[in-house]
């Protein structure tokens, strides 16, 4: 038995005293049959959404979406979804249907659904409605289309994406007739509108069967990112890499944590390698400059796919400088902090453990050394007792400059400049009284007392 939460089962009583089925639908019962707690409750109904109002008229209620049928009720448990049961019409555009018609019966609005595992209810006495054989599917951990997978596509393209989606959230594999016409009817995801592509690859990208579906199903990526169609193969002829470029992003993605930055990073890492390869007289592969070359593509991309600006300017951030190499120094990783921030340079040490997990395990062995060097250098930059990595948390500011006598102008910015760099070199603490000492030192060597200027 599913447990189904108090606030869902309100909702559920209403609707049924008042006269209409009403049942948990799609990602709930799939999530419960799994022993996970569902994310959200989706409710499917028989009464219209005016009947659900009037059934519901306690509740507070949003009308989500009264052209397809939903009402959202806003319960102590968290919003509830409830659709009336419908049969999507004809799909002329491979994206939305032409017209959502109400029926009748929950058959019907279960055949309408993407995969079998997604097309399951529960009814009154607690009791699966699975007319699609979701739970075997389950159990196989297998995504398969309810209906014949090329009609169900060309219904609608996004399910190609949302196919592979489910295949890396579940770590389910694909049914082959499934797989076989997500490849063969990729194009049909130029239809798809590019906030819909961006947040399916998303979902993609942060479920634990990320890397094995990049590498099984690259040709469909490549639909929607063309930039990384040439990495597929690309023999990098150096001894520093074991697989292919495509293969490398794949296993990168993995190697980093679940968070969509790091592994949209890592998706995108090495974009720039193709375009920037050239072999040397001995034959070994070199991709100089692809962090930058890398980074401007990902900014190209990720506008492309309407991504949100903080994620596209972390990611092309982190992309920038993911082949630089982790800094030795107390001053060099104080300056590293100083241009990226704390957060971006936290992330960019996991990124550069990401890359290094598909290494010769020589190779391997030894940039992880430095990168633990490096966290450990930025774990003390962090600790000091005043940080400073920028000239606004300097302990001084433009006024205290002038006070010292320098004119209001560009001069008081390069004195706060020249501060600044002495600090992040280690040769002056972030001090008040130390700053203003060194301040008027530095002012009196440019305009020694006594000289006319
Ligand atoms: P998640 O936990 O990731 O939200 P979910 O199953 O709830 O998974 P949603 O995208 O929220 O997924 O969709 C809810 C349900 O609506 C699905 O389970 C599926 O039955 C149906 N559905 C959603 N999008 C489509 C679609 N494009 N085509 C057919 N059915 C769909
Ligand atoms: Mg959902």
């Amino acid at each position: 038995m599913i447990p189904i939460p108090p606030h869902v089962d309100m909702l559920l009583a209403a609707l049924r005293r008042a006269g209409y089925e009403a049942c948990p639908v799609g990602g709930c019962v799939r999530d419960g049959l799994m022993g996970r707690e569902p994310a959200d409750w989706d409710l499917a109904t028989s009464a219209l959404p005016e009947q659900t109002e009037a059934a519901l008229a306690g509740y507070r209620l949003v009308e989500t979406g009264l052209k397809h049928g939903t009402v959202t009720a806003l319960t102590a448990g968290g919003p509830v979804e409830i659709t009336t049961f419908r049969a999507d019409g004809t799909y002329r555009d491979g994206r939305h249907p032409d017209s959502v018609a109400f029926v009748p019966s929950l058959a019907e609005d279960l055949a309408r659904r993407d995969f079998t595992v997604n097309a399951m209810a529960l009814g009154p006495a607690g009791e699966v409605i699975d007319l699609f054989g979701g739970r075997e599917d389950l159990k196989a951990e297998v995504i398969r289309c309810v209906g014949e997978p090329a009609r169900r596509f060309g219904e609608d393209a996004l399910r190609i994406l949302r196919a592979l989606r489910f295949a890396s959230k579940l770590d389910f594999s694909v049914e082959p007739e499934t797989a076989r016409r997500a490849l063969a009817d990729r194009a049909l995801l130029d239809r798809v509108s590019r906030e819909r592509v961006m947040a399916e690859l998303s979902g993609i990208l942060i479920g634990p069967g990320a890397g094995r579906v990049l590498r099984q199903y690259g040709p469909v990526i490549f639909q929607v990112i063309p930039e990384l169609a040439p990495q597929a193969g690309f023999d990098q002829k150096n001894p520093h890499h074991i697989h292919d470029i495509w293969t490398h992003t794949a296993m990168a993605v993995d190697a980093a944590a679940p968070e969509p930055v790091l592994r949209l990073t890592m998706l995108l890492h090495d974009v720039g390698k193709p375009a920037a390869f050239f072999t040397d007289e001995a034959g070994v592969g070199h991709f100089y400059g692809h962090g930058e070359t890398g980074a401007e593509m990902a900014e190209g991309i990720l506008r492309r796919l309407r991504c949100d600006t903080a994620t596209r300017e972390r990611v092309c951030l982190l992309i920038r400088n993911h082949d630089i190499k982790p800094p030795k120094t107390p001053r060099a990783a104080r300056r590293l902090l100083a241009r990226l921030g704390e957060d971006a340079a936290r992330q960019l040490g996991a990124c550069w453990r990401a890359d290094n997990a598909d290494r010769p395990a020589a190779v391997r062995a030894r940039n992880m050394a430095l990168i633990d060097e490096w966290e450990k250098l930025l774990a003390e930059a962090l600790a000091g007792p005043a940080p400073c990595f920028s000239v606004k948390s300097l302990a001084v500011d433009g006024r205290d400059i002038m006070a010292l006598g320098v004119p209001e102008g560009p001069a008081v910015g390069q004195a706060l400049e020249a501060l600044f760099s002495r600090v992040l070199d280690g040769e002056l603490a972030n001090r008040r009284e130390e700053l203003l000492e060194a301040a008027r030192d530095m002012i009196e060597d440019c305009n020694p007392r006594g000289t006319d200027v």
